[in-house]
């Protein structure tokens, strides 16, 4: 592995490379957001300095840590959500990419209303159906779409977010990204003041060449710009 900046710089040109080769001419912006879960405030201000404009966490609780000790930057909420724990990050992030249920759209709706914004948010869609992962399946989808647009005016619906079943080879999901895609084409029709689909996040380090292919055009890519995270040194400081 390079220094952070470095890796950036690969990963801008690999995203770059393939998504003018789908769209045939460039007119296919892809937007890196690097994921920063368990990484430091240093780590990340490095990032930013390399031009990072938008940083994803999946923890309420690492964006509260960080977020006085990080340069200005589009924070995304990345992670499964729960529903009290909104309050904390409501005025703190630029976009909640796990919205996967009513109960959560709502108290989003509530605490944006509070505090007088209009919160942007993804629907997470869990279209491998894994019982491990949050999300909603391909067949609700836009039922939750249509409910959230009638039942709560404080939230601005932006597009759809996915994350693939682990493969070793990523081919073997590409028809997953394929399915969502649909999906992200079919609801992005939905006409509403509140919907606005601009945001099709899929990939992540391992498959976001074959995301991008699919269609996607925000990527959250983590290891392949920090390194392997350690979990581990959290629990050996406390000891
Ligand atoms: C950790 C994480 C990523 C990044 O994964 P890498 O394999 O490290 O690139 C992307 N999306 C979500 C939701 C994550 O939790």
């Amino acid at each position: 592995m390079g220094t952070i900046g470095e890796n950036i710089r690969l990963i801008n040109e690999e995203k770059n490379r393939i998504a003018a080769s789908v769209a045939g001419n460039a007119e296919h912006p892809v937007l890196l957001v690097a994921v920063t879960k368990t990484r430091t405030p240093e780590e990340i201000n490095e990032a930013i300095d390399a031009g990072i404009t938008d940083i994803g966490e999946n923890k309420v609780q690492e964006v509260v840590d960080k977020f006085d000790h990080v340069k200005p930057v589009r924070w995304h909420l990345i992670g499964h959500l729960q529903t009290n724990k909104v309050k904390y990050i409501i005025d703190k992030v630029c976009m909640i990419h796990s919205v996967d249920s009513m109960k959560l759209a709502k108290e989003i709706d509530r605490r944006a209303q509070q505090h007088g914004l209009t919160m942007d948010i993804l629907i997470q869609v869990n279209a491998a159906q894994e019982e491990s992962k949050f999300g909603i399946t391909t067949g609700e989808t836009k039922q939750l779409i249509l409910d959230i647009l009638e039942q709560c005016p404080n939230i601005r619906i932006r597009g759809l977010m996915h994350i693939a079943p682990f493969a070793e080879n990523p081919e073997d999901v590409r028809v997953y990204f394929r399915q969502v895609k649909e999906l992200y084409e079919e609801c992005g029709r939905i006409q509403h003041p509140h919907l606005d689909f601009a945001y099709l996040s899929m990939g992540m380090s391992h498959d976001f060449g074959v995301a991008i292919e699919e269609g996607s055009n925000l990527i959250r890519v983590g290891t392949s710009i920090f390194g392997e995270r350690d979990y581990s040194k959290k629990k050996e400081k406390g000891n």
